[in-house]
Formats: C-alpha cells, structure tokens, sequence
C-alpha cells in the first residue's frame, strides 16, 4: 500500500478539466497514443469530441470553428507525423489571422532525444506557425500553459498557439486535491478592445468627408470582429457603397443596395478614398495598386495589428484599434457624405444591375437535358436552396471564384472559402466545424471534384458524427478542367494525360453511401433539381451530389468584369 494517499485524478483528467473551463466545448481531433486519455477524459468532461480520419481536417475544422466561435478552436492529435499533419491548420488559421489551439501528445520527458515513439521536437516545429509554442516544465504548469495559449491565440490578431502534451504528464496519477486545485487557470476573459488615436481618426473622417467616390471594403476581420451592427450604420448613415471581400460577404447583405460586388473591378478603378475595414491589401485586393486601383487612390485601413497597416501602400492612414469601436468612432464623427460625385452611386448601382442580369441570364442557357456547366449547375442550385439557415462552404478553383457571384449571402460568417492561402481541401474540415457550431442549419459545401478528394474520407467522419452535411460536387473530372471519357481514354493510352486530369466521373456518391450517407449522380438540371430537394428533405442525413459538369470545365465566362479578373491574375 502506498503511503501517498489514493489516486484522485490524472494529467489526462487535469487537461480536460483546463480546456473545460476555457469555455472548450468541441474538440478536433485523432486520437493514438498518448492522447486517447486526454480524448477519453474530455467527452467525461462534456466536451463533444469529433474523430477525423486525418489530422488535416481535424486541424481545419478547428481553424473554422476559431473564426465562427470567436474562441480559439481546439485541435488534439498525437505526436510526430500527426503534428505534421495539423500544421496545415495552423498555417491556416495564422494566415487567417483566426484563433486556434493544436495540443499533441508527446514522448515522456525522460526520453527526449533518445529517438523515442514518434518523437519530434514539435515546439519548434509549429514554432514558425504561431504566436505562441510550448511544452510545460512541469505537470503543474500544464494549466497556465493552456491559458496562455488559449490568451495569445486569441488576444492582438488572432493566431494560432501549440501546447505539447508529454505522455508521462497525460499519464500522472494524481492524489493531492488541494495542489489540483491550486494549479487551475480560470477562463480567459475576451480581448481588450481599442479605440483609434483622435488625431487620426480626424484625418480619416477630413479624407471621408471630401471623397467624390468613396468606398467601404469589408473583410473577414469584420466578420471575425461581429461588428455587422456597427458598419451597417455607418453605411446608412454615410450613403458610401460597400464591397465585401469574398468572405467579408453577408457582413451586411448582399442584396444591401450600396453593396456593389457585381461591380467590383469598376469600383476598384473609381474610388478616391477606400475605407478598409478587416481586410488587408494583400492578393485579394490586389496589393492596392493601379492599375486595377485608381492611381491616386487614398487608403484608410481599421485594423488590430499596427505591422499591417501600410503592407505595400506605406501611405495608408491607419486607424488602429477595434473594429466595432473604431467604426463606431467613425460613424458619430461623419453625417451623409455629401461631396459624393453625382453619378458615381448610381453608375456603380447600374452597372450592378447589368452585371447581375448578366448572371441571370447565363444560368437559364441550355435545354433541361443539356450537359450542365458552372452557371446553370448554380442557378439550379440556388433557385431551390433555401434562403435562410444555410452555411455555404465553397472551394475549388472554378467551382468557388465563379460560385461566388451566383450565390448570395445575407447574414455574417456564413460564407466559407479558401481564404488568403487560397487553400484547398479545407471544405470537409470546415463544413463538419461549421455544422458543429451551427447545429440548426445546414452546412451546404459546393466544392470542385479535386478539391472535394482531399479529404473525402471524412464523409465517415461526418456520417458517424451525425452531421446532416449537404455536399455538392460540381464534377469536371479534373483539376480547373477534365477529359471526357474518350479523350480520357486516348490520353492514357497515348500516354499523354495532362497533370490536370483526373478520373472520369468518379462516383464521389457512392462514397457516402458506402459509409452509410446519401448520394446522388445527376447530369442535367432536373436531376439535379430532384437530388437537391431529395438531399434537403434528408434533414438528418449526410448527402452527396456528384454533380457531372462539362469537364472543358472553363466554359467561357461571357461577362467582360469575370475575364478582366482572370487577366489581371496572370
Ligand atoms: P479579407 O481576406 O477579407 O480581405 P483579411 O484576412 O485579409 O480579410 O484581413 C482581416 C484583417 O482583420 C487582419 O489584418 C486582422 O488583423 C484584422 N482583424 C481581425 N480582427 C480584428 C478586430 N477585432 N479589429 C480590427 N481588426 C481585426
Ligand atoms: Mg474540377
């Protein structure tokens, strides 16, 4: 009999207990040794536990539950080559600027270096991917090292933060109630919030108030900020048209009548003052630079990070602080711009108008047995869709740069893209973080075929999980385009298959159906039309429609705005 008094507990057990009172209720993961107790100790806890197939997708479902949750979302896997695979999600979320926490179970503490199970020095190698990376000295400071992690990721610019998890501190059995409770760290509070310095807060409203075409550009940092209230009135109240960035979409609704997506390239090329706010002037807003902006175009720039004010425009007048209180700011110190050129609004409104017409008109082409392409694919698609308590996740080259005009969004964070890394295979991670967080609406995924077979696995992930995904492949048997059968064919033989072929209608629908799910293969409009309303009225069900497109896949894009975008990226 040991005279130390019964086993009370465990490190597995003081983990859950940490991430318990850090607000954790989901947790991404695969579990293996040594972290199937911390896993195990978790769900006892109540934290729903979701096991993924590959740490990828655990890793990016985490990353996508940090920018919809607004905490920092929470990532277990084991050592070694399962940290190698989550750093995709830390490379995600970093590049994101979302909050995220990956802890990875590690070798015991007396055995680093002597070429243990799965051993890595995985603080350094996350090292370079986050704000913060640490192994704790000791199993008491496990508690102040997760809190520490879980405050960096998400305080400043949201990151990402790494834990390492020794096996032989998972498995400490612990008698002493009163160090145990001694040791826990409370809950850390929501970020400090700031407001802009006044002197440039004076100059941004003088640049706002004298523009002859001003324009409001609303990020993902907008969303991620929940400041939705805050810059609907300060459109209002300033009359200044507004351009979401692709995930800065549903800030305020797309079918706001100052919002003017469907005229973007014009609206790039007029502006004479540009309000970002949360979005940075990087790819995606092409660096900020003429031609595709005015050349003598003024930024102003509502960001939390002070390094990234100024990145390739060092005339930027920044305007640092929170977003929901430096729009607030700005909002009490502005009244109706009133130097707004006459016919800059309205040209902007007309040319909507036209471009959206446009759309219109290219996805009623093509009889209803016609070979489906990108346009008439979404506009089936989105006729039948519901127009509320939908999450669209989109990824794909094609499927999503085109995708993103047809499909509307009227509330925040309910668009899920590629995002700055333009990163593909996120869609299965993301849909089953985005159903997790929210479990009332249907996460509905239009991805392209390649992008769809980074993690198909995770169909089984998503049907075991009881996750009603909806997933819809838009099919062209390739990477941007396919072959068709007989060329597919002839290629291969001849030898000659381009690097961007893939498989010609692959059954990505019996995947779910071979995991026990849904599937539907469909080639024209009214079996799509059929599998949809099919797909929605399995409301408890996982479902896949592989959708087979036109694999010459880039049908020609007949709205001169969409091309001048593509030529501008070459
Ligand atoms: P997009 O891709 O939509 O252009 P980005 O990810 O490039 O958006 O930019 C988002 C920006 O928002 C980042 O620079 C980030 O620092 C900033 N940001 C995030 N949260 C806040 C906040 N609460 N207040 C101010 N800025 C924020
Ligand atoms: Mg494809």
């Amino acid at each position: 009999m040991s005279t130390l008094g019964p086993v009370i507990s465990s490190g597995a057990e003081l983990i859950a207990t940490t991430l318990k009172n850090q607000g954790v209720e989901v947790l991404f993961g695969i579990v293996g040794i040594p972290v199937v107790e911390v896993a195990e100790a978790c769900v006892a806890a109540g934290i729903r536990f979701i096991g993924f197939r590959n740490e990828q997708s655990a890793a990016y479902a985490a990353s996508i539950y940090g920018y919809l949750s607004g905490r920092p979302g929470v990532c277990l896997s084991v050592g070694g080559p399962g940290v190698v695979h989550a750093l995709a999600g830390l490379l995600n979320s970093k590049i994101n600027c979302w909050p995220i926490v990956l802890l990875s179970g590690s070798c015991d503490t007396d055995q680093v270096d002597t070429g243990a199970f799965q051993e890595l020095d995985q603080v350094e190698v996350c090292r370079p991917y986050c704000k913060y990376a640490a192994r704790p000295a000791s199993l008491e400071q496990v508690p102040f090292v997760i809190e520490k992690a879980f405050r960096t990721a998400l305080y400043g610019r949201p990151g990402a933060a790494y834990v390492d998890l020794p096996a032989d501190f998972i498995q400490y059995p612990i008698r002493n109630k009163q160090v145990l409770d001694s040791i826990q760290a409370s809950k850390v509070p929501s970020a400090p919030k700031s407001m802009a310095n006044p002197s440039d807060l004076n100059e941004a409203v003088a640049l706002l108030k004298n523009a002859k075409s001003p324009l409001i550009v609303v990020g993902k940092g907008a969303a991620y900020a929940r400041a939705e209230k805050e810059i609907l009135q300060l459109v209002e109240k300033t009359g200044s048209p507004f351009l979401p960035t692709p995930m800065g979409k549903g800030v305020l609704p797309d079918s706001h009548p100052l919002c003017v997506s469907a005229a973007r390239s014009k609206a790039l090329k007029e502006a004479d003052v540009v309000l970002l706010i949360g979005a940075r002037l990087n790819w995606i807003l092409h660096f900020g630079h003429s031609p595709r902006w005015n050349s003598t175009v003024r930024f102003i720039q509502i960001d939390i990070a002070p390094e990234e004010i100024g990145n390739n425009r060092n005339d930027t007048l920044p305007l640092l602080g929170d977003i929901q209180l430096v729009v607030s700011q700005l909002t009490q110190s502005l009244e109706k711009l009133n130097n707004i050129s006459s016919g800059y609004v309205t040209g902007l409104v007309s040319k909507v108008k036209a471009n959206a017409e446009k759309i219109r008109q290219s996805g009623l082409k093509g009889s209803d047995e016609a070979v489906l392409n990108y346009q008439t694919a979404f506009t089936t698609i989105k006729n039948i869709l519901p127009e509320k308590d939908i999450v669209y996740v989109s990824e794909g080259a094609n499927t999503m740069d085109i995708g993103r005009s047809f499909f509307d969004v009227s509330e925040p964070r309910q668009r899920l893209d590629a995002g700055t890394g333009a990163t593909m295979g996120v869609g299965m991670g993301y849909a089953i973080g985005a159903q997790c967080y929210y479990p009332t609406k249907r996460v509905v995924s239009i991805v392209g075929d390649s992008a769809f077979g980074f993690s198909a696995m995770e169909l089984e992930t998503a049907i075991r999980s009881q996750l009603p995904l909806l997933i819809i492949v838009i099919n062209n048997n390739g990477i941007y385009h396919g072959l068709d059968d007989d060329e597919y064919e002839a290629s291969r033989i001849s030898g000659t298959l381009p690097t961007t072929s893939l498989s010609p209608e692959t059954r990505y629908d019996m995947i779910s159906e071979a995991c026990g799910g849904k599937g539907w293969l469909v080639k024209n409009r009214v079996q799509l039309g059929n599998a949809l309303k099919d797909a929605l009225a399995a409301k408890d069900q996982t479902c896949v429609i592989n959708v087979m497109i036109a694999p010459g896949g880039r049908t020609k894009l007949d709205f001169a705005w969409m091309q001048n975008e593509k030529k501008a990226k070459l």
